[in-house]
Formats: structure tokens, C-alpha cells, sequence
């Protein structure tokens, strides 16, 4: 529907009664100003992760289907409260679970792919001139159940609501001016970013930026929604990510080389020493990592100089899920005669930008920096628009620091791809 919007507020945006109803006069003023409004809401402040240690307490293995009825109330007292703060406003507000929205998903509890959105109730709410509030971060699975979709899910529902119903934007409102060229807590003249490409936040979000779901910019991406990432506390522009083709188009882009430097401290790392230098092993284990639902990050094997020796292959996996990995390793490093090593203080610095496409030179930037920092680099990845180096967990600030100055990251003087490297051009 054109002319319509969706409007979501993470959970320090409608923390107390104050904050809730403040977000409430903002999505009265977006109605007013003649735009139809769907609104998505996350628990109130540390709500979901008070619900969690609920569950810890009385179990240590919580089922998962009970998780999710349990997690799902967060997100549904955000929404009847809001809407009753909309109704003292003078407006008809209706607040609805992710299942009366029609959010279908798969059956898999805590982390639930979206399916499908069957919007026809919000279609007739909008149409009888009600603001829609709808519970986020949940659905109703294929078997009927209440689902959850995994941490920071109601990014996701923003953005699938938004996609279904043919929204014009979709607006995310938190607790910062938009996404930062790296972590104003680590480096604070890090710039706001005006414009960022949904491949390089696909990119960010991966590798650490916390400021939208992953999911959320994968399914943006997939269906052309473009998102305004904004703070609930002003009325500036905060970040808008869009496709590439858009920003050429409106000459949104800045075109930097680099667009930030993102980071994370919870990596771990499991080397495999003495692996059989034969076809198939590297299938094997990462087939009962992926069966452990262990999600692999960069994987490094060293093919062996000599006939018949035996072979190295070391990979990172979330701290989380450093236990999960080795239980489901060690039949097969029995059965093979491999010996397992794991190193949980680990993390990760990784620079992104669509500007490194066509740009030689920056690989040697980027490691030049932190080897003039003493800092050593563990393990490298990289994508078209990404490079990533694993360093120790304790070195992650100064490797963060390090490369947004050597990339001029903070003011307006970022570096052009035309522009040469100076001592490190190539
Ligand atoms: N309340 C959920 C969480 O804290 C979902 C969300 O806020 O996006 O992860
Ligand atoms: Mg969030």
C-alpha cells in the first residue's frame, strides 16, 4: 500500500511509561501527517533477557517450544500498552501477536525463519483507519505453534511486514543516531553514516555491528525494503540503507574506499591437528558441526607439503558454541586419531566498504596497520567487500582504533577510490 509506513522501537525506545508514550506521540504525528502506520515493537527494555534467566532458573534445558511462548510475551505488553497510549491520543490503535499479523514461519523454536506473511488482517485494519501495532521478534509455525526469530528478531518482522504489505519505508528507531563508520564506544569521532548499500550492512551486520538483525538486512535486500535506521530521541536522519542501483541513482553514495571497521570479542577458535590428507574429511566434520547447529566462520586448512603426512585445519565458531563443537567433533578425532585444540579469546576486526571492489592494496593496508601495532593476525577471510582478520580478543580495540584512523574514517575526509594510498599503494 503506498503511503504507508512501518515504524519499529527496539526496546530502550519504549523502556518506562515516559519512553513508551513519547513513541507513542511519534507514531500519532506520522498518522496525522497522512501516512498510514504499522508499528513493530520489541520487549521493553532487558525484558527478553530477564525472561531468559526466568527459564534458567527452573531449567537448565529448557524446551524450546516453551521458550518461545515464554519469550513472545515481551513484545505483546509493548504493543497492548502502546496501543492504549494511542487510544488516550484520540487514535484507534489494534495491537496483534506475530500469529494474528499472520507472521508464518518454520517450525524451528528460538530461531525461526519467516515463510511467509499473510497481511489480509493488517490490510483491513489500515483500511478501517486503525494504527497497527504488531508484536515483533514472533510468528505462528507451519505445525500452529508460537515461534520466536532468534535475538533482534523484530528488525526482522519490521522489514517483512514492511515488504508484504508494499510499505514506502521502513523505519527503524533505537537508541542511536543510525549505524557508525565503527563503535562509538571504542572510537567516539566515529561518523554517522548518511547512506549505507544493503550488501556492505549485509557485510557489517555479519561481522559485528549490532545495530540491525543480520536476517533483517538478508531479507531486505531480497525484497528491495528500504530502511531508515533512526534514533526515537530526535527528529535528525539517521541511516538510510538501500540498494546500490538507488544510491548511484539519487547520488546518495559518498563512495568512500572504506565504509567502517566493525568488530567482535566472542570468537573461538578449534584447530584440528593431524587430520588424514584424504578426500572427504573436511565434508565429514563440517557436516557434524552443521548437524550440532554449529555455524562456521572462516575455515583455514594447510594441505600437507608431502605425500602421506597428515594435514591442519583450524576454523572459529561463536565462543557460545565452542562446548557444541567439540562434543560433536570427538567421534570423529577418535575414530581419525586427531587432536583437538580450542581457544576461546578470540575476536575479529574486519573493514568493509564496496569501494575495495576495484581497489588493489587495501589487504596490505589493513595488515601493514596492525602489524605496526604489534598485533597478530590469527586467521584472514575476506569477501569482494570485506576483509577480516581474527586477532586476540584483548587486541580488538586497538586493532578497531588503528584502522578507522588509518582509513580517516571519522571526519569528512574519508579517502576516495581515486585517490592514491600513499605508502602503501600498490
Ligand atoms: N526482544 C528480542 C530481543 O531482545 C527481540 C528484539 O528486541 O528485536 O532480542
Ligand atoms: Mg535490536
Amino acid at each position: 500500500m503506498p503511503g504507508t509506513v512501518v515504524m519499529k522501537f527496539g526496546g530502550t525506545s519504549v523502556a518506562d511509561a515516559s519512553r513508551l508514550k513519547r513513541a507513542a506521540e511519534r507514531i500519532v504525528a506520522k498518522r496525522e501527517a497522512g501516512q498510514h502506520v504499522v508499528v513493530v515493537l520489541s520487549a521493553r527494555g532487558k525484558e527478553t533477557d530477564r525472561l531468559i534467566a526466568d527459564a534458567q532458573e527452573i531449567s537448565s534445558h529448557p524446551d524450546p517450544r516453551e521458550m518461545d511462548m515464554l519469550l513472545s510475551t515481551g513484545e505483546r505488553v509493548s504493543c497492548a500498552l502502546c496501543a492504549m497510549a494511542i487510544n488516550d491520543l484520540g487514535h484507534r490503535a489494534i495491537s496483534l501477536t506475530g500469529s494474528q499479523a499472520g507472521i508464518v514461519t518454520d517450525t524451528s523454536h528460538t530461531k525461526a525463519r519467516i515463510l511467509e506473511v499473510r497481511a489480509d488482517r493488517i490490510r483491513a485494519a489500515l483500511d478501517e483507519d486503525s494504527i497497527v501495532l504488531v508484536a515483533g521478534f514472533q510468528g505462528v509455525s507451519t505445525a500452529k505453534d508460537v515461534t520466536t526469530l532468534g535475538r533482534g528478531g523484530s528488525d526482522t518482522t519490521a522489514v517483512a511486514l514492511a515488504a508484504a504489505i508494499g510499505a514506502d519505508e521502513c523505519e527503524i528507531y533505537t537508541d542511536v543516531p543510525g549505524v557508525f563508520s565503527a563503535d562509538p564506544r571504542i572510537v567516539p569521532d566515529a561518523r554517522k553514516l548518511d547512506v549505507v548499500s544493503f550488501d556492505e550492512m549485509l557485510e557489517m551486520a555479519a561481522s559485528g555491528a549490532g545495530v540491525l538483525q543480520l536476517r533483517s538486512v538478508e531479507y531486505a535486500r531480497n525484497h528491495g525494503v528500504r530502511i531508515h535506521c533512526r534514533s526515537s530521541f530526535d527528529d535528525a536522519a539517521g541511516t538510510f540503507v538501500v540498494s546500490e542501483d538507488e544510491a548511484k541513482d539519487k547520488d546518495m553514495m559518498e563512495n568512500p574506499l572504506i565504509t567502517a571497521v566493525t568488530h567482535s570479542r566472542g570468537e573461538a577458535r578449534v584447530t584440528l591437528i593431524g587430520l588424514p590428507d584424504t578426500p572427504g574429511v573436511a565434508g565429514r566434520v563440517t557436516t557434524a558441526l552443521a548437524d550440532a547447529n554449529v555455524n562456521i566462520d572462516m575455515i583455514i586448512q594447510n594441505e600437507p607439503r608431502t605425500a602421506g603426512a597428515l594435514a591442519e585445519l583450524s576454523f572459529t565458531v561463536p565462543r557460545d558454541d565452542v562446548d557444541a563443537a567439540r562434543v560433536a567433533l570427538q567421534p570423529i578425532a577418535a575414530e581419525l586419531g586427531i587432536t583437538l585444540e580450542t581457544d576461546a579469546s578470540m575476536g575479529k576486526v574486519s573493514i568493509v566498504g564496496a569501494g575495495m571492489k576495484s581497489h588493489p592494496g587495501v589487504a596490505a593496508k589493513v595488515f601493514s596497520v596492525l602489524g605496526a601495532q604489534e598485533i597478530n593476525i590469527e586467521m584472514i577471510s575476506t569477501s569482494p567487500i570485506r576483509i577480516s582478520c581474527v586477532v586476540p580478543a584483548e587486541k580488538v580495540e586497538e586493532a578497531v582504533k588503528a584502522l578507522h584512523t588509518a582509513f580517516d574514517l571519522s571526519g569528512a575526509d574519508t579517502i576516495r577510490p581515486e585517490q592514491p594510498f600513499g605508502e602503501f599503494a600498490s
